[in-house]
């Protein structure tokens, strides 16, 4: 088969719209294109996302390694179609800005472009003949939201035996956009993720007051930790908005998955219970009151003295400005439950969380262990993971409540760079040209880079502009993916040597 043109290839991914949960035709597609692009080689289907081994020719079993090409091909939601004034968000429209040919469309950026560009560079790299070492191309499946695929590959090649085969060390590149190659990020300077659990309290039973406590006290969370990161602030939130990456507050203790991270979600629900028939009155008052901000309110009342409230506010998806933002529902709940407590309300909040009211609401209160916010953190510059993570605990002990990490902080390799090979080889590829510097937003680095007890020397490099992805008119410039391309043609010829 003649060699993969990053740009059809690229416009190809594009036509397969891939919005964050619905995935399964690009996969479709990617698992065919391996299968035909890499004959000899091993394709794994997991969920919807694909990995591919290709087989190098070093078997030394005490220096045996590996190069994983990663990208996520799941995309943000496209916003109104009339925003769009350059071409149809899946189009993938050859246009010209300034000059220049550029591709527009969702995911050109962000990051389907850079996800051909490694798939057109391996490809070229097998051309050469067989590799050196092994090569993994592992496309996935979520990264907008949870980071599930990539999760699922630091599994699968844990499970599998790999991280023990490569003696001599996995190392991983990401093609997120770093506006153009202008950059390169180590992953230990990406996102870090960090799950904070409120739990019931001592008497057994939830307070309204433990909810709404949680709640405003995360924003201040936020604020502070941004504070402490000296400003820097990823593209997600938008001046001081920190609530934007603190995704998921449920109370019934199932994550929400209808939203994706970068997402305020646009459902929140509130359970009240009441004794006092006046109180329909007031329940009414306040609906009117939301609906007149934006957001939509469908009271139920239930016979058993309930009332079941789901609200819902157009255009959760915080990280897309397209959306004329209304406040966000699990904000109006939010403030309602602490309305309720001032004003020492005959309404008792049962339960109270993100999406539709559960609708077996018997035991919401017994089946709710704990509220949980699901904290991305951004690693400032020169702020290592664990003094983040000592930062947050300190916060979190004031508020009385148990914090719970999920991950550990990342090993970090910034301190010293001659321990990651891959930073090593693009060093020596690039030089000074390309700054080493913070990843400004959350991506898939942790995720491989030691979330899951995996160690994978990641760097984050890839085409695209951060300030033009999950917004309309997103596009690529059609230069850039073949400078990808050859860029990580020759990150790996130089990994592979060293
Ligand atoms: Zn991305």
């Amino acid at each position: 088969m003649r060699g993969l043109d990053v740009v059809s290839l690229t416009r190809n991914l594009v036509r397969h719209p891939s919005v964050t949960g619905s995935e399964k035709k690009v996969a479709n597609y990617t698992e065919k294109l391996f299968q035909q692009q890499f004959p000899t080689s091993e394709v794994h289907r997991v969920g919807n996302s694909v990995f591919v081994r290709i087989p190098g020719k070093n078997r030394n079993v005490s220096n045996r390694r590996a190069l994983v090409f990663n990208g996520h091909y799941d995309v943000v939601p496209p916003g109104k179609d009339d925003l769009w004034t350059m071409g149809k968000p899946f189009s993938a429209r050859a246009r010209r800005v300034k000059g220049e040919r550029v591709m527009v469309g969702r995911g050109t950026a962000d990051m389907k472009g850079g996800l051909a560009a490694e798939i057109c560079a391996v490809k070229k790299i097998l051309s050469r003949g067989k590799p050196e070492h092994d090569i993994w191309i592992a496309a996935v499946e979520d990264e907008e939201n949870d980071g599930w695929g990539s999760r699922q590959f630091s599994q699968f090649i844990r499970e599998k035996g790999w991280l023990a085969t490569y003696t001599g060390g996995i190392s991983a590149v990401i093609a997120e956009p770093t506006n153009d190659m202008a950059f390169w990020a180590p992953a230990s300077m990406g996102h870090q993720g960090f799950e904070i659990t409120f739990r019931k309290g001592t008497e057994g039973i939830w307070e309204a007051a433990r909810f709404t406590k949680a709640l405003h006290d995360q924003r201040l969370l936020w604020a502070e930790m941004l504070r402490a990161q000296q400003g820097n602030t990823p593209y997600e939130l938008d001046g001081a908005a920190p609530k934007a990456t603190v995704t998921n507050i449920c109370s019934s203790g199932e994550i929400d998955t209808s939203c994706a991270i970068n997402q305020i979600p646009p459902q929140a629900y509130l359970v009240l219970e009441t004794s006092n028939n006046a109180t329909r009155d007031a329940v009414n008052n306040g609906v009117a009151l939301y609906q007149s901000r934006g957001v939509a309110v469908e009271v139920f009342e239930q016979s058993n003295g309930r009332f079941v409230l789901n609200f819902s506010s157009e255009g959760g998806h915080a990280a897309t400005p397209d959306s004329k933002r209304s406040p966000a529902a699990i904000d109006v709940a939010a403030e309602i439950l602490c309305g309720l407590e001032k004003h020492k309300c005959s309404l008792k909040p049962l339960a109270f969380g993100i999406g539709k009211a559960p609708s077996e609401l018997k035991d919401v209160n017994e089946r709710a262990p704990a509220v949980l916010i699901d904290v991305r953190l951004l690693g400032g510059v020169g702020v290592p993971p664990k003094e983040v993570l000592a930062f947050l605990n300190n916060q979190v002990a004031v508020l009385h409540t148990r914090m719970e990490n999920k991950f550990e902080p990342l090993p970090t390799f910034f301190n010293d760079p001659e321990k990651s090979r891959i930073a090593r080889a693009i060093r020596a590829v690039v030089g000074e040209k390309l700054a080493c510097r913070l990843f400004p937003a959350a991506c898939d680095a942790s995720y491989l880079q030691g979330l899951g007890g995996v160690f994978l020397d990641t760097i984050v490099v890839g085409p695209g502009m951060i300030e033009r992805i999950h917004k309309p008119d997103e596009y690529v410039r059609v230069e850039a993916l073949r400078q990808a391309r050859n860029l990580f043609i020759n990150v790996y010829e130089q990994w592979a040597a060293t």
